[in-house]
């Protein structure tokens, strides 16, 4: 796509669908259109919830080639009940889907009461959707006893089945967090759990064909129809370990990658339930490109704050060159140039800066469960030995000042009970945030806990960790495990926190049973990682 192509979307997406309700030319209507049983079949979504708002989405597929060539724009009901059975309507309304967007269909119904279950759908002639359920956002001043979370990533298709969703279908959730690598770019290894056809993800043609074979997973489709998803992104929705605006080493080699990431961001935004608000946002770094605002923030009630970060967009590439690092993943820190450079950011100045907001009024919002939830492994983790330490170069490790510059402020600003989730690693890690990650130091237990940390297992994609090489040497870590796929479930009440790691027997089979695998519990006030399964 070119750069006018982009700016030509971005101001279509823009001016707000809503405006457009009559028939107007171009528009196929309903008793003439030729749709077939495969146009909803890729099921709905909702997500991206405020206290009176959640996107809703789906995407109409198998429509006639001849209907998209002529571009013509397809007329979608959409309606938002009280009960499943559609019989008290709150709000319906119409909008408009086009070939421009790829039939993607986002509402943002306003005024919707807090804190409350919705069931939704679309309609187009004569054929309906499935029916979703979602959820608004309490309000501050409303009395929350309980939120249930589960947080997940990296579902790589190619790596295993999706029965971890299937089993989260039974954890009674509020919302789902889904913290980065909801597709993987790689043509198909076909070796490790299911096999498809499709080769690298490059173009927006490429990127949107990789979102219609996810999600053709009806298990994805029943967990993203059961509760709204609250999402943020890593470096497999556009490349393997690109940082900022600087490409990744793996392939296809020879693309524009400036073009590569609009295209990819264009994909994502039209497959996920995120807002327009988003792309609103993100117009002011249209000059480097293309911005998507993915940080954000949400609250429910007095009970929890959740700040969602973005660690891809805006980071620094990784420290030292390709050649000091000898074409290697890891970084020595004293082989490496730039390693003690504090000037270097994961988040990018604008994203720290409002970070550092939110953390500085959270004490004086008195929220008790302040969560973080961002794409990686937030504490230190040195793979090497004591005496030759070595990091991941693409993690907060790398990123080491920026990693402080949170944690100061945390202390600084005595946020109460915060709580890290993360994912990216395919494994499971449960660590003590201490005050003072020092490379130099890795004997840190002496060092005060600033923060508790749960960094989740991915749903399919495999793992390459040997935790029992690595723990002796990261005392700050309670809990690592990297045999079993899965999610966890953060569930916040006023006195505790109490995480569940839930495991799936095998990836390789879609009817794989599920077990929990460990279970900890972190009474407020306290800091404290009780290990209770
Ligand atoms: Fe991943
Ligand atoms: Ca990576």
């Amino acid at each position: 796509m070119q750069r006018r192509d982009y700016l030509a979307f971005l101001s279509a997406v823009v001016s707000p669908f809503s405006s457009v309700h009559s028939w107007a030319s171009g528009v196929t209507s309903p008793s003439s259109l030729k749709v077939t049983d495969k146009l909803f079949s890729l099921g709905v979504a909702s997500g991206s919830p405020t206290s009176s708002s959640v996107v809703l989405w789906t995407r109409l597929t198998g429509l006639p080639s001849v209907q998209k060539q002529s571009n013509q724009l397809v007329p979608v009901i959409w309606e938002v009940a009280q009960d499943a059975q559609f019989k008290k309507i709150v709000q319906q309304g119409k909008t408009l889907a086009s070939a421009e967007f790829d039939y993607c269909v986002h509402i943002e119904p306003q005024n919707l009461k807090a804190n409350t279950w919705f069931f939704y759908r679309f309609i187009v002639g004569n054929l309906q959707s499935a029916v979703g359920r979602t959820r608004t956002l309490a309000l501050a001043t409303d009395d929350i006893q309980s939120l249930r979370l589960a947080y997940a990533s990296c579902q790589n298709y190619d790596q295993g089945f999706y029965s971890a969703w299937r089993h989260m279908l039974q954890e009674n959730l509020d919302a789902v967090l889904f913290l980065g690598d909801y597709i993987y770019e790689y043509p198909s290894l076909g070796t490790l759990g299911r096999h498809y056809v499709l080769g690298w993800a490059y173009d927006l043609v490429s990127y949107r064909e990789r979102y219609t074979l996810y999600k053709s997973d009806p298990h994805l489709q029943a967990i993203h129809a059961q509760v709204p998803w609250i999402m943020s992104w890593d470096d497999h929705e556009v490349q393997n370990d690109y940082a900022g605006e600087q490409a990744g080493f793996s392939g296809p080699f020879g693309i524009d990658f400036a073009q590569r990431k609009i295209a990819a961001h264009q994909a994502y935004y039209e497959n996920m339930p995120i807002s327009l608000q988003s792309l609103k946002l993100g117009l002011k770094g249209l000059a480097s490109g293309a911005d998507l605002r993915v940080y954000q923030s949400y609250q429910w009630g007095q009970l929890a704050q959740l700040n969602v970060l973005d660690c891809r967009q805006y980071k620094d590439p990784q420290p030292c060159s390709f050649f000091e690092r000898k074409n290697a993943s890891i970084v020595k820190p004293n082989q490496c140039s730039d390693w003690y450079d504090d000037k270097r950011t994961m988040l990018g100045l604008a994203q720290e800066k409002w970070l550092e907001e939110q953390l500085k009024i959270a004490h004086q919002k008195n929220t008790i469960w302040n969560v973080l939830g961002q794409s990686t492994l937030f504490s230190q983790r040195n793979n090497g030995s004591v005496e030759k330490p070595q990091f991941f170069y693409d993690g907060w490790d790398a990123y080491g000042a920026s990693r402080q510059r949170i944690i100061d402020q945390i202390e600084q600003y005595k946020v109460p009970n915060p709580v890290i989730l993360g994912g990216d690693v395919h494994e499971n890690w449960v660590a003590y945030v201490k005050k003072n990650f020092n490379a130099n130091d890795l004997n840190n237990a002496s060092s005060i806990n600033v923060a508790v940390e749960f960094c989740g297992t991915s749903i399919s994609s495999r793992a390459k960790t040997i935790v029992e090489k690595i723990l002796p040497n990261n005392p700050h870590f309670v809990y690592a495990n990297s045999k079993y796929r899965g999610y966890g479930i953060a569930h916040f009440e006023a006195k505790t926190l109490t995480t569940t790691l839930k495991a799936v027997q095998d990836v390789k089979y879609p009817e794989s049973g599920s077990f929990t695998l460990a279970q900890f519990v972190v009474p407020a006030g306290t800091k404290e990682i009780i290990k209770t399964i």
